[in-house]
């Protein structure tokens, strides 16, 4: 019979593998997939692609019916360049009652408690189907858990209820906020400043476009929240200009200026409503300085985009961790996670995993093996529960 590994020993695995967002994931993944198939368990692979060197793996134990209960985790982790870490990174150290190493708090301990349960699913002879799922690209804006999910849809019975185990220390989260981030380029048309008034400045142009943002957060912070809104702080959708370029000299009108604005939603606030709010604002500014000069326009594309997780009313996902858990209290994060996208292609979804997200990207990031172990005991009652 094929070596069963305890949640430690895939740990130690998962994180040998430097599967850093803009790496291959791959050796990761056939990691994965064989382990699983010694166990019987059929893997399957999805490769991206527009990019060969990465993958997302899947599987499903039990009956071969919808409604199984998902357990939901990305393989990437962020860089490690310029952090000082005490020790190497891609082994798992053991210190003061700590397991440090990239990823082990973001979010590898999950993945491998995740790892273990579906075996461990597949020799208890669960009723309810138990799934896993292993995303890559996380880190850089959520963009490999959409298609991964399409193509789940297309192999597997549909599941019901998602576990995505970012780490919350093993408390239910329900909601989180959205995001999404558009990269604008405003192209003017140069003359020498004494006659700027037959150029266009672009970063002079720039300005009523970031000031618009300013209002926005303005007005937003005065409106009384929804009583979903009042669940996040700030309880109010936030606009905010992170960086910005552009000029040559004091006295050139501006050619080019480049800023990032991201929005953070409330739930209940769609992004439809405010991408088109920008870029009305966008194109009056254009219009403005193409009448000066036809050829000066403003190109906007989008660099990142992430749904928000409501809070379900009476959600299934939420009803399982919190009777597996006990915990009853009402949680919501500022990060965003693959959970809004789970819930987006309609599935029950929520955020249960070990570990403390202050810990996550952080030179020697670790998880307390207290935290682990309680992931374990989750992954117990877990399986236990399915076999009713
Ligand atoms: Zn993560």
């Amino acid at each position: 019979m094929a070596m069963r590994l305890s949640p430690k020993n895939i740990l130690d695995q998962l994180v040998s593998f430097p599967t850093v967002s803009r790496d291959t994931n791959l050796p990761l993944v056939d990691w994965v997939a064989s382990y699983l198939k010694s166990h019987g368990i059929e893997p399957h692979i999805w490769p991206d692609p527009d990019q060969p060197h990465k993958a997302a793996v899947f599987a499903h134990v039990g009956p071969w019916e919808e409604g199984a209960v998902v357990m939901s985790g990305h393989t990437d982790v962020v860089p490690i360049d310029g952090q000082p870490w005490d020790t190497d990174p891609f082994v798992v150290t053991e210190r003061d009652g700590k397991y440090f190493g990239r990823g082990t708090c973001d979010m590898k301990g999950f993945d491998a408690l995740a790892i273990w349960a579906l075996v461990e699913a597949q020799y208890a002879g669960i009723k309810r189907p138990l799934q896993l799922a292993l995303s890559f690209d996380e880190e850089v804006g959520c963009t490999g858990a959409p298609p991964m999910i399409q193509a789940m849809q297309k192999v597997l019975p549909k599941g019901s209820a998602v576990i995505v185990g970012e780490p919350s220390t093993m408390q239910a989260v329900t909601g989180h906020k959205g995001g999404f981030g558009y990269d604008t380029h405003i192209v003017g048309f140069e003359v020498h400043s004494s006659i700027m008034h037959t150029g266009v400045n672009a970063i002079m142009e720039a300005a009523p476009l970031i000031n618009w943002a300013n209002e926005q957060n303005a007005q937003n912070r005065t409106a009384k929240p929804t009583d979903i809104a009042a669940m996040f702080d700030p309880p109010w959708t936030t606009v905010h200009v992170g960086m910005i370029d552009g000029g040559t000299a004091h006295n050139i009108t501006a050619k080019d200026c480049w800023f990032m604005m991201d929005f953070r939603t409330v739930p209940g606030q769609q992004k439809a409503g405010w991408r088109d709010a920008y870029f009305e604002q966008v194109r009056a500014v254009e219009a403005r300085m193409k009448a000066v000069h036809p050829e000066a326009r403003i190109d906007v594309s989008e660099n990142f985009s992430i749904p928000g997780l409501a809070p379900e009313q009476d959600g299934e996902a939420e009803a399982l961790v919190r009777s597996l858990t006990g915990d009853n209290a009402s949680h919501v994060v500022s990060y965003g996670t693959e959970a809004g996208q789970f819930q987006e292609a309609g599935y029950s979804a929520v955020i249960c995993g070990p570990g403390d997200i202050a810990q996550a990207h952080q030179p020697n990031e670790f998880i307390t093996i207290e935290q682990f172990n309680a992931g374990h005991a989750f992954m117990e009652k877990l399986v236990e529960r399915l076999k009713n």
